[in-house]
C-alpha cells in the first residue's frame, strides 16, 4: 500500500505466552516468510540462530510494557502521515468521526533518533492515551490488541494525513466543534460503548515541556 519503501517498517505481535514475534531486521516487508520473524522475549533477549530482530524491536517492547492490552505493533512511513510528522504536525485536530471514535487525535511524539531508546521515551507521553503516535521526521507507530486492528489504525492515520493534505488546499479543514464532539461522544458511547478519548492534549503539552527541559 505503499507505507513503506525497500526494507523499511516493522511489525510485532504478542503471543499469549508474553513472547514477542517481530520481523527480522533489513526484510522486505511484501516479502515476509516465516524464516524472517524473530522471536525476542519481554526482556529484549533472542535465542541465537534466529537472526536480528527489527532495529525497532526497543520502541516495540517499550509499548507492550507499557500497555499489556495491547497484542500487535505496527510500525511504517506512509507518505502523507510522514510527510506530517517531516513538517512537525500533529494530526490532533477532531476532523473525522470514525477516526475520532477509533483511535481519537494522533499526537506528535518529540523527535528521536531511530533506533535507538530515545524512540520507546518520545513515545511515554502518550502511549497510554492513544494508539497511534506520529513519530517526529520519520514515521507513525500504530497498536492494536490484534494485528488487524494496529494495521487498520495505520490505514486510519494515513488517510485522516491525506485528508487534512488535501482540505488545507481547500482553504483548510474545519473540525468538529464542541458540541458536535459531545453529540458524537453520546452516540458513540450510547450505540457503540465506545469512549472517546480527548485527554491526547495533555500528553502533547507534557512533550513539549519535556523536550524544553532537554
Ligand atoms: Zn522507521
Amino acid at each position: 500500500m505503499g507505507y513503506v519503501v525497500a526494507t523499511d517498517g516493522n511489525v510485532s505481535f504478542r503471543r499469549r505466552d508474553g513472547i514477542i514475534v517481530t520481523t527480522r531486521s533489513g526484510v522486505r516487508k511484501e516479502s515476509v516468510k516465516e524464516r524472517d520473524l524473530v522471536a525476542v522475549a519481554p526482556t529484549g533477549s533472542v535465542d541465537p540462530g534466529q537472526g536480528k530482530p527489527s532495529t525497532e524491536i526497543g520502541m516495540h517492547l517499550f509499548v507492550y510494557r507499557e500497555r499489556p492490552d495491547v497484542h500487535a505493533v505496527v510500525h511504517a512511513h506512509p507518505l502523507y502521515a510522514t510527510a506530517f510528522a517531516a513538517a512537525r504536525l500533529a494530526l490532533d485536530q477532531p476532523l473525522l468521526p470514525e477516526v475520532i471514535v477509533t483511535i481519537g487525535r494522533i499526537p506528535l511524539a518529540a523527535y528521536a533518533t531511530p533506533s535507538t531508546p530515545e524512540v520507546a521515551r518520545s513515545l511515554a507521553p502518550f502511549v497510554h492515551e492513544t494508539d497511534a503516535i506520529l513519530l517526529t521526521n520519520h514515521g507513525v507507530v500504530t497498536f492494536g490488541t490484534t494485528l488487524e486492528e494496529a494495521f487498520h489504525r495505520m490505514e486510519r492515520v494515513e488517510h485522516v494525513a491525506r485528508v487534512t493534505f488535501l482540505a488545507r488546499m481547500l482553504g483548510g479543514e474545519k473540525p468538529l466543534t464542541k458540541s458536535e464532539l459531545k453529540r458524537l461522544r453520546a452516540v458513540s458511547e450510547h450505540s457503540y460503548g465506545v469512549r472517546i478519548r480527548h485527554n491526547v492534549g495533555g500528553g502533547q503539552r507534557k512533550a513539549r515541556k519535556a523536550s524544553r527541559r532537554t
